[in-house]
């Protein structure tokens, strides 16, 4: 019996144009009148999720930045891991000496450099005119599904964190350049004070070592007295192995990372085909 659901964002319950669908909505609706305790996790910051369920009526427990902070249905801060402060500060100033577009998620705002956007439109470029076979409109979706994100707040420089309290949850760093992107993976892969994922092609993305999706699935499970064994986790990408690894059970959706197909028990549809709704169809329905 599954009693928990915990689903993925991007890729899984947000279609191409980043929204929910209204049969996803009703199909939430439905579940939650059911009993079933729905869960949201996700790689975007909290206040970000807040705004992509304006209007839906839909309140859920969120498990944001990748499992770095946890907020119940009501809108209290349940838990939050932060990255230490200095570690924080080390991996930002490598991100821009590297010439790397950065996101920060803290507590109230994504900070970001403010020449970022710049710098990605010529990396874009760049790639473009080396790759010819490369589509251009793929990156521009890319692009722009990053700056659709709500809470942005322009920095000059990481250095102006340095002086404040701001709580790091979720580094994100972002390129369109392959190699860059391996440059930077294994910059940071063997980092054991950090937790290593990858929530899209470009982006790996840098949390506290006990932040991931996955514990704080535990955690709020544990709140709720449900076993794991009665969770249902829904996904797509490679960050969302550590809470799919450890529910009840796993559904992959149909346009999930083939790794993340292996790992799971079943498959439900695609995000554009409301792949969350026929998942929750089939477990009211059983
Ligand atoms: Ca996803």
């Amino acid at each position: 019996m599954s009693k928990l659901m915990a689903i993925d964002l991007d890729g899984t319950l947000l279609n191409h144009q980043n929204r929910i669908s209204a049969e996803n909505i009703e199909a939430i609706k439905k579940a939650q009148k059911d009993g079933i305790e729905i869960v949201v996790a996700t790689g975007r910051a909290y206040f970000d999720v807040k705004a992509l369920f304006e209007g839906t009526e839909i309140e859920t427990w969120i498990i944001a930045a990748n499992g770095a902070t946890i907020h119940t249905p009501s809108g209290e801060l349940y838990q939050s891991t932060p990255i230490d402060q200095p570690k924080a500060l080390e991996i930002l100033q490598w991100l821009e000496e590297e010439g790397y577009y950065y996101e920060v998620f803290s507590q109230k705002a994504i900070l970001t450099p403010q020449n970022a956007r710049e710098l990605l439109a010529i990396e874009m470029d760049r790639v473009v005119s080396a790759n010819p076979e490369v589509n251009l409109e793929e990156l521009q979706e890319a692009a722009e599904t990053q700056y659709s994100q709500s809470g942005f707040q322009f920095i000059s420089s990481y250095k102006e964190i340095q002086s404040t309290n701001v709580e790091v949850y979720n580094i994100l760093a972002f390129t369109f350049h392959n190699e860059k992107w391996k440059r930077g993976w294994d910059h940071f892969k063997d980092e054991r004070e950090l937790t290593l994922v990858s929530s899209a092609v470009h982006n790996f993305e840098l949390e506290h070592k006990d932040a991931s999706k996955g514990n704080a699935l535990t955690k709020v499970a544990n709140e709720l007295g449900v076993p794991l064994s009665e969770t249902v986790a829904v996904g797509d990408s490679l960050n969302d192995l550590s809470m799919l690894k450890i529910a009840g059970k796993s559904v992959a959706m149909g346009n999930a990372h083939p790794e993340v197909k292996e790992v799971c028990d079943e498959m439900t549809l695609r995000n554009i085909e409301h792949g969350v709704a026929h998942l929750i169809e089939k477990i009211r329905t059983n």
